[in-house]
């Protein structure tokens, strides 16, 4: 029998402390794209989308691809643009019958009129779909999972890689289980145990740390247990002032939930005692200046991270702090990525090749996170248009744009100045722009951890900074005002607060 299952992709991680909306315009320079283009464009590479498309050769489905829609992580998504695409989603569950949907979500957006983005989605889809019909949610490993969804959803599976490495599979997972629910084979649902934290303590890293314990035993438990369908450990996203913040950990099973409600207990657990085990090492900007000023060309670069200036978690990518540092250390061939100012990257591109120019770059977007503007003189080695085709294993194959964008020379560093703000991710955001990250003795990006699936193979060392832009680590920077207190780590000296149980 063949199952007709509706498909979305609708991704968010909403910085609600960035002044910087996320509208359509953003949606439509990243990744905005109908049914058959999205198809072609993201069916063969890390996406949700390819997995869903592997279950539907599988398993003979007449799937119908609505929308896919990305944005790298900016301020709350707008009215607009929220009502639009959900509106895409809830016209085609509308419009036909449908044996299933398998939405691929972020898990951790926020809209301008709803602080739970994912929830109010899966809300609009029940109250037009009925409570029975089958639906699986994939989702990011930094999802701030609320109980709502958990209640809506039956089916929820999230990444277990960080760098996000199988977003595929994650999708085929959530698919054999929709498939499985379709035929009544099985009768999922979702537990979660919410913990007292901002974030897990490693951010949810699973290349070192308690991260490989936990997700090896989720992944037995899985595959051992009875009853147990997915199990999902969420590192939470912590720039997000939400009710609902916070990391969870997540059983989708069937059957008696005793078992699983105390094994999922036993990983949140794990996440609260180890909470002090901070793997990383955050320098400030005028130490790593200092070990790149003196490091001895070997094989490969000395990789500098800015942690705090990641686009990929909202921040505005224009902080100055880490190049102002570099460039007064006098640090010697090297490049930095991205500076993002549009009106510079506009101006260079005007002025072309060869120009040489003083401009004052970055720090327009809140100075007093990361920095003011920069006043540099330099000359203009490359001017794009931004567009690049990821070769790595996260965006492999995936036309990306950084909008109008030139390289240029200060002293002996090569900056990437662009329009628009995109973690620092794969080699081919260096590469598509005349830069040859491996060729440098020092690489200065921004971008908290997914820099580590592309750039580690070519580093032959890497440290982390934090620059005191958007997405510091000093949390107590950060107005927040909407979620529960006590909280880990603001309020560090709270005693254990037993995490609140909720299931269906
Ligand atoms: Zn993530």
């Amino acid at each position: 029998m063949s199952f007709k299952v509706l498909t979305a992709e609708f991704m968010h991680e909403s910085n609600t402390f960035s002044t910087h909306k996320t509208g359509l315009p953003e949606f439509r320079r990243e990744t905005l794209m109908l049914g058959e283009e999205a198809l072609k464009k993201r069916g063969k590479s890390n996406t949700g989308l390819a997995g869903a498309l592997s279950c539907a050769a599988e398993f003979d489905w007449d799937m119908q691809h609505v929308v896919s829609a990305w944005s790298e992580p900016s301020g709350p998504v707008t009215i607009e643009a929220f009502e639009y695409l959900v509106g895409l989603i809830v016209e085609a569950a509308k419009a036909q019958s449908f044996d299933g949907i398998l939405l691929c979500l972020h898990g951790a957006m926020v809209a301008e009129h709803s602080d739970d983005g994912d929830g109010e989605i899966l809300a609009r889809l029940r109250a037009v779909v009925g409570p029975d019909l089958p639906i699986a949610v994939t989702m990011d490993l930094h999802a701030n999972v609320s109980k709502r969804m958990c209640e809506l959803a039956q089916i929820l599976v999230s990444y277990k890689t960080y760098p996000h490495i199988d977003l595929k599979e994650t999708a085929c997972h959530a698919g054999n289980l929709l498939q499985r629910t379709m035929k009544g084979e099985i009768k999922p649902r979702t537990l979660r145990i919410h913990l007292p934290m901002l974030e897990e303590a490693n951010g949810g890293r699973t290349d070192i740390g308690p991260m490989i314990e936990r997700i090896a035993k989720a992944r037995a438990w899985e595959a051992e247990q009875p009853g147990a369908l997915a199990v999902s450990i969420n590192g939470a996203f912590p720039e997000a002032d939400i009710a609902e913040v916070g990391p969870t950990v997540l059983v989708t099973y069937e059957g008696d939930d005793r078992l699983h409600r105390a094994f999922a207990q036993s990983l949140a657990d794990d996440i609260w005692n180890r909470r002090d085990e901070v793997i990383n090492t955050y320098h400030t900007v005028d130490k790593v200046a200092q070990i790149a000023r003196t490091y001895p060309r070997q094989n490969g670069p000395l990789i500098i991270a800015d942690y705090a200036d990641n686009p990929g978690a909202g921040s505005y990518g224009d902080a100055t702090e880490l190049l102002r540092a570099l460039l007064a250390a006098g640090v010697e061939d090297a490049c930095f990525g991205p500076m993002v100012d549009p009106a510079i990257a506009a101006l260079l591109c005007e002025q072309g090749v060869d120009a040489t120019v003083t401009v004052a770059v970055g720090g327009k977007s809140d100075p007093r996170f990361g920095g003011t503007p920069l006043t540099v003189t330099g000359r203009i080695l490359q001017v794009s248009n931004g567009d690049f085709i990821g070769d790595g294993p996260m965006i492999g194959g995936l036309e990306q744009s950084f909008g109008p964008s030139a390289v240029l020379l200060v002293d002996d560093i090569e900056i990437l100045v662009t329009s628009a703000a995109l973690q620092m991710l794969d080699l081919q955001q260096f590469r598509a722009f005349g830069i040859d990250p491996a060729k440098k003795r020092v690489v200065a990006l921004k971008s908290m951890q997914h820099f580590r699936a592309a750039f580690e193979p070519i580093a032959s060392s890497v440290v982390v900074c934090d620059s005191g832009a958007l997405c510091t680590l000093d949390y107590g920077r950060l107005p927040f005002s909407k979620i529960p207190r006590p909280i880990y780590p603001l309020d560090r000296e709270m005693t254990r607060v037993t995490p609140p149980c909720s299931g269906v």
